[in-house]
């Protein structure tokens, strides 16, 4: 942990999750992403006069799911307000959003930190507000700026944290977290290089021991989690030194230049008074009924540290495989399909984290587009288990498995690489080698003992390593044995 001497960071998230509708928070517009610039958009997006927004249901459902998912309260009858501003991007000249009923508050989300340590942030509020479109800067040849209104009115999620976090390491666990969280109910992709979760950082350092908040900036334009982590770090150090030369840190929004590492004065800070904010008189109340609520809390997803316990009760694996598991939703349904046909669960968890997620780093693929089906994955499992084939051969099996989608059995049959158990085959390959190795025999006899590996050697050699090792093993000693006496 890094330790900022005598100061005390203090540090609040405001996280922008994309939602994943298919249609826009006010209007039918679709959300793909690369579609041709402004191809979709419709006059309720572009803000043409007379057009009136419409909300999307489903915004409104993912919102309550993460409201209910980290234990908050859901607001019964909330508004819209519209936040006024001027930039090119916003054709409407406002930006439809919530403000002082927003339809979730509370809550908390807790987060495991690197030294083990538990802790909890709580959360301040969640609402719901249309995203605003894109400018393209002029590249070369071309001397205008363009704008594509694609993106205006793409629902997102706002969660605003309380001012509960302490360390920039611990803002990136809280990240992690929340990510995971999003996933978890599939409302939000949680992809932060690509802009679909977005994080605002307020900063502030006040002397150890002080109970009083300092003056805090705002950080902006952080597009990955250790970018959060390294210009938290930036902003602290640059406010601590403010500090003890005796001067005031100044209210300010800055943007961190990922590239410089360094943070940019973008504009001191305004106040929320200068957004003018008012109710959006477009838009009726938010009306939402307890029996949806209900009905939406019946039907949230197991979340992750539930999933992590059960992993571990019920599959008898170790905490920190649960974990690794448990961190993409379509990795733990793979494994949970695996165990459906195969009953020890650490050897498939050992499976899944080398073999499976080393095959798809090396292919750069996710375990959506894995050909091998859990099912297949558990036959071999199986196989290994049974000792028809040995875990070095399963390897290789699996590895064609991946390649082309077939089955094991298929495999092993074609390549004839079922393992040899049989003793009266083994017996006859063990005799074999002893006949060839006059030598060596009389070594051994002579008290040379480690000439015992040797033998086995051979038999796999003899066998192309298909001799099921235990069982040479355990036969060899005894004709040895034999043959000493
Ligand atoms: P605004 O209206 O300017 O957006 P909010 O009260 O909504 O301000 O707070 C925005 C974020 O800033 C919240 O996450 C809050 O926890 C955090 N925050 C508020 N005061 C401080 C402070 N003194 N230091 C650090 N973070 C703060
Ligand atoms: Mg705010
Ligand atoms: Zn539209």
């Amino acid at each position: 942990m890094t330790v900022y001497e005598g100061f005390e960071p203090v540090i609040g998230l405001e996280v922008h999750a994309q939602l994943l509708t298919e249609s826009k928070i006010f209007c039918a517009c679709q959300t793909s992403f690369g579609a041709p610039p402004n191809s979709r958009t419709c006059p309720v997006c572009l803000g043409l006069p007379g057009a009136l927004p419409v909300l999307n249901k489903k915004t409104v459902a993912y919102a309550v799911r993460m409201i209910l998912a980290v234990g908050g309260e859901v607001r019964r009858s909330s508004s819209f307000a519209r936040k006024n501003y001027f930039y090119p991007d916003l054709p409407k000249g406002y930006q439809i959003s919530q403000y002082s009923r927003p339809v979730g508050s509370g809550g908390q989300v807790e987060y495991i930190l690197s030294n083990g340590r538990k802790k909890a942030c709580r959360i301040n509020r969640i609402h719901l507000e249309e995203d605003a479109g894109k400018s393209l800067h002029p590249e070369s040849g071309d001397p205008y700026t363009r704008l594509d209104f694609n993106r205006c009115g793409v629902p997102l999620l706002e969660i605003v944290t309380e001012p509960d976090i302490r360390s920039p390491e611990e803002a990136y666990a809280y990240l992690v977290k929340l990510k995971l969280i999003l996933q978890h109910l599939e409302i939000c992709s949680g992809d932060m290089e690509k802009g679909h979760l977005r994080c605002d950082a307020n900063i502030s350092v006040r002397p150890k021991g002080k109970k009083k908040l300092g003056s805090r900036t705002e950080l902006k334009n952080l597009n990955s989690f250790r970018g959060v982590e390294k210009a938290l770090d930036y902003e602290i150090r640059r406010q601590i030194k403010i500090l003890k030369r005796g001067d005031e840190v100044e209210r300010a929004t800055l943007l961190w230049d990922e590239n410089r590492q360094v943070a940019l004065l973008m504009r001191t800070k305004e106040e929320s008074e200068d957004y003018r904010y008012f109710r959006e008189p477009d838009l009726p109340e938010l009306v939402i009924e307890n029996e949806w609520i209900e009905e939406i809390r019946q039907s949230l997803p197991e979340m992750p540290d539930a999933k992590i316990a059960r992993f571990i009760e019920q599959y008898g694996i170790r905490r920190y495989d649960a974990e690794l598991l448990t961190e993409n939703r379509s990795l733990a349904d793979y494994y949970e399909n695996v165990m459906a046909h195969f009953d020890n669960g650490q050897t498939a968890a050992n499976w899944m984290l080398t073999e499976i997620l080393g095959l798809l780093s090396d292919a750069h693929e996710g375990i959506g587009t894995f050909k091998v089906s859990p099912r297949n994955t558990a036959d071999l499992l199986n196989h290994v288990q049974n000792r028809e084939i040995s875990g070095r051969t399963a390897k290789e099996v699996f590895r064609e498995m991946a390649q082309t989608g077939k089955s094991v059995s298929e495999i092993i049959e074609r390549n004839g690489l079922k393992q040899i158990t049989d003793e009266k085959k083994l017996r006859l390959e063990i005799e074999k080698v002893l006949e060839d190795n006059p030598e060596q025999l009389e070594q051994y006899r002579a008290g040379k003992t480690a000439l015992f590996d040797y033998f086995i050697g051979q038999v796999m050699r003899r066998t192309g390593g298909r001799a099921e090792p235990e069982t040479v093993n355990r036969l060899l000693k005894k004709i040895l044995e034999g043959i000493k006496k």
